[in-house]
């Protein structure tokens, strides 16, 4: 099979990944994959902010061990890039990453509803319980739409990361997906297609069919991701992330090159 390139990927310096960027790019060669990206959970201003993400203090290390598995696989490319949370208020926070190496792209992620809650966490997993889903979709599509709109991402991750545990509103989404869709169009934003939500409780890739054809149809460009946090994740389901694309209409994808992006044919 002919890959699209994987750009979402972790490594240790997360806390919650295994396998150094080295491993995973030899994973990518042996699957004969020709182009990836490192997209790591980049640090807050507080490293105590959580425990899923590396240390500022880590960066440059982070870089490094990236040039590393450049340096080992040179038959791969391999990009430079983060996975930011969005949150509002952070914009200069992530202004300020952007200038300290020279990226490749952004992934612009939400996790957090509220600084206390990231709806995909295991341990908040009571929190879903205290709310109504409707009112938790609806902020997270509101935070969605806002880092669409920031200028700050190339790439909008797992759009509706909401549906992993498989909690779902009653209440129509479709007004929701609509605005964050506009959004992205507007501002040239792509949307990832990230295979990562088949091996939760949702079983299906982020963002639903229901999404993927509505972005196809408001011109949204797209990337693949593995979100791999171990080397054998990496490219995992490709085959049904490249045939959900095509079977609403998309004939390419993006790659991206000091922030800079090019269309290519899936
Ligand atoms: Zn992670
Ligand atoms: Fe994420
Ligand atoms: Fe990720
Ligand atoms: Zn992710």
């Amino acid at each position: 099979m002919v890959w699209p390139a994987d750009y979402h990927m972790h490594t240790p310096l997360c806390h919650h990944a295994t396998g150094q960027p080295t491993e995973y790019a030899a994973r990518a060669v042996a699957l004969g994959i020709k182009e990836i990206g490192f997209s790591d959970h980049s640090p807050m201003p507080q490293d105590d902010f959580d425990e899923w993400r590396m240390y500022f203090s880590k960066l440059d290390q982070y870089v490094a061990d990236v040039r590393q598995a450049q340096k080992d696989h040179p038959q791969l490319t391999i990009k430079l890039a983060l996975e930011v949370d969005y949150l509002p208020g952070q914009e200069d926070w992530i202004r300020k990453l952007a200038r300290l190496h020279s990226w490749d792209y952004f992934i612009g992620s939400v996790h957090y509803i509220s600084n206390s809650w990231a709806i995909d966490s295991p341990s908040k997993i009571s929190e879903w319980k205290k709310h109504d889903p409707f009112e938790v979709w609806s902020i997270y599509f509101d935070r969605l739409t806002a880092a669409a709109e920031s200028g700050l991402f190339e790439i909008i991750g797992h759009a509706d990361l909401p549906k992993k545990f498989g909690i779902y509103p009653k209440q129509d989404c479709t007004p929701l997906f609509e605005r964050f869709l506009k959004a992205a169009a507007k501002n040239n934003v792509a949307m990832e297609l990230n295979t990562a939500g088949l091996r939760k409780d949702c079983k299906e890739i982020y963002p639903s069919q229901q999404i993927v054809q509505m972005a196809r149809q408001h011109g949204v460009a797209i990337t693949f991701g593995s979100d791999a946090h171990a080397p054998k994740e990496v490219g995992m389901n490709f085959t049904e992330a490249i045939e959900l694309a095509r079977s609403v209409g998309y004939t390419h994808y993006r790659r991206f090159t000091q922030r800079q992006m090019e269309a290519v044919p899936i």
